[in-house]
């Protein structure tokens, strides 16, 4: 199951952000997942949630976007949306098809709690 290093990289990448900014925790981390790349959204959010315990993002969401898979061919220049089975040749002229789209692995945004000093001064 490669989806637990991916969380483990995500867990990585949110609490580095996290030190480098002062936060003391992780809200919340938005990720985006192509459906080609090859990550099972449901296996990625179980692993994170094994893993996080005693990160600062313990008390994190994981929101994934899915990202459609689109693809490109370079011959006869026309775009494919495959649905259902992932194509990988053109419909038209058989040759290979580039993906634009889809196989996305991304930190879109992390959700920082941040310590405001000014907020306890002006209570
Ligand atoms: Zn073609």
């Amino acid at each position: 199951m490669h989806e637990t290093g991916i969380a483990a990289g995500i867990l990585e990448i949110a609490e580095t952000e996290a030190k480098r900014r002062n936060a003391f925790s992780v809200a919340g981390i938005c990720i985006r997942v192509g459906d080609f790349s090859n990550v099972v959204p449901e296996a990625l959010e179980f692993a994170f949630d094994a893993l996080k315990a005693g990160t600062l993002a313990a008390g994190a969401r994981l929101e994934i976007e899915r990202v459609p898979v689109a693809a490109n061919c370079p011959q006869c220049n026309q775009s494919v949306r495959p649905k259902g089975a992932i194509l990988l040749w053109c419909p038209r002229c058989g040759g290979p098809l580039q993906v634009t789209a889809g196989a996305e692995l991304d930190v879109v945004s992390i959700d920082l709690e941040v310590s405001e000093v000014t907020c306890s001064a002006s209570r």
